[in-house]
């Protein structure tokens, strides 16, 4: 059948079902069967590349020339980019059709989507309960088959938790591996886009895709991009895994750690061998994470500033008035959690107590890793410390959610790449087998995951 054909399938099955899991924010019909006529000319023509008509849906805070791009937040419900971020750009280059904007947290802070000024995304295997954040939008629309891809951004685990509590596999690639360039900034420092699919391989499609120096983002790294399926094959003897101590601990709940164990120990079965190894500052990860991230957050969203562009209060007094009142009423109260935060962080007088201090136990998580990956070549463990929470349960008490970061933030602080794979049920809910690699090691985790899916 033609991409015509297959994009209206989808179009179909978003509009008959969304209303379920409210993964979408905006739908592109119109875009998407342009993009699919252009992919069924391009066909014809014997000009299809690998990624050709292939739907796939992008996470709203990345820019779309001409569609808007919301960030899930009051301040950006009418901002409507006028250019495409540099990921976004290399999809439509290689013929991708864009099905929709997924929901998320509002400026992607949170781990369950419910600060989203849309309402939450729900989880697919059971709608009373959150599908992770902030990329709980892809992650539900992937699961529920509303899109067969989607993209996401992972500053604290945002593509790896939604993937791990939707059953479906996603890649937080190398600090630096894909172009931030187009992407709505929150903590430039741990910012990373990746991939989310079914399964390592279609990662490991759209890696190809995303990789890649990029001029217009001065932290993205001028390296080789390997062609990521080519390694997917290759055996796992000798593989030596890592088990990092302090993430089997009492936080985390007996029926994930049992399921991470199983996983293990396929993997052993493939010839891998398996040892225990220490992240000592694991525990340091949440406040130092949860100081660096507000800060840098603080001053990226200074820029909503009610002048340039997004949400503007009505009839403004002064400028003092609609600075004040355009951020008051278009921010939602985690982006003003974080941003008072971050701005006390960086306050003189307290930024050598907090900020300096986050970056120096930053810098020592970063040892400890580099210490373990010079004797083990994957770490594995759990995404979460536990499946799928219900909406609501931690909404109001946000140190409970920022708990549940606990194995995903030290990756962005480190600026490792980390993969989450399903590796089963937990009284019905899919839990995440994770991955965690030197850096650029995104073939080797893609390999390993394909291995034991
Ligand atoms: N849950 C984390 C936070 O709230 C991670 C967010 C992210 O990775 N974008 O900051």
């Amino acid at each position: 059948f033609t991409s015509t054909e297959l994009t209206k399938a989808w179009l179909e099955r978003i509009k008959a079902e969304d209303s379920k899991y409210n993964s979408y924010i905006t739908v592109t019909e119109e875009e998407a069967l342009a993009q699919a006529k252009a992919a069924d000319e391009a066909f014809a023509a014997g000009t299809a590349g690998p990624f050709t008509g292939l739907p796939i849906a992008h996470k709203d805070l990345f820019c779309t020339q001409g569609v808007r791009t919301s960030c899930a937040s009051k301040m950006l419900d009418n901002f409507i980019s006028p250019y495409d971020g540099t990921m976004v750009a290399k999809f439509k280059q290689a013929g991708a059709v864009m099905l929709g904007k997924t929901n998320m947290d509002e400026f992607a802070m949170g781990g369950s989507n419910e600060s989203s000024y849309y309402g939450p995304a729900r989880n697919p295997w059971d709608t009373d309960r959150v599908p992770g954040g902030s990329s709980g939008g892809s992650g539900a629309a992937v699961a529920a088959r509303l899109a067969p891809a989607a993209t996401g951004s992972d500053t604290g685990g945002s593509i790896r938790q939604p993937a791990a509590l939707c059953g479906i596999t996603g890649l937080k690639p190398t600090y630096g591996r894909v172009s931030r360039y187009g992407m709505v900034a929150f903590a430039s420092s741990l910012d990373q886009i990746g991939p989310m699919a079914h399964t390592a391989e279609d990662c490991a499609l759209m890696l190809n895709v995303m990789a890649g120096f990029d001029p217009m983002d001065s932290t993205s790294v001028d390296r080789e991009v390997p062609d990521y399926t080519v390694t997917l094959n290759e055996p796992l003897t000798g593989l030596k895994i890592g088990l990092p101590k302090e993430y089997f601990t009492d936080t985390l709940d007996p029926q994930v750690a049992k399921k991470v164990r199983n996983a293990v120990a396929e993997f052993e079965k493939m010839g891998a061998t398996v040892k225990e190894v220490s992240l000592p500052r694991t525990e340091l990860s949440i406040p130092a994470y949860y100081i660096i991230a507000p800060a840098e957050a603080s001053s990226n969203l200074s820029r909503f500033d009610g002048v340039r562009y997004g949400y503007r209060c009505e009839d403004p007094k002064d400028l003092e008035d609609m600075y004040k009142r355009s951020r008051g009423e278009g921010f939602g109260e985690e982006v003003k959690r974080r941003i008072m935060v971050g701005t006390y962080a960086l306050c003189a007088g307290y930024y050598d107590a907090y900020y300096n201090k986050a970056q120096q136990i930053r810098r020592l998580i970063q040892q400890d890793f580099a210490k373990v990956l010079e004797e083990v070549d994957v770490i594995m463990a759990p995404t979460t410390p536990h499946p799928a929470f219900k909406l609501g349960e931690k909404n109001n008490d946000p140190v409970s959610m920022y708990m549940e970061d606990i194995y995903t933030l030290s990756l962005n602080l480190a600026g490792l790449p980390g993969m989450s794979v399903p590796c089963g049920l937990v009284n019905g809910l899919p839990v995440g087998l994770q991955i965690i690699g030197d850096h650029f090691a995104e073939a080797k985790l893609l390999n390993v995951a394909h291995q034991f899916q």
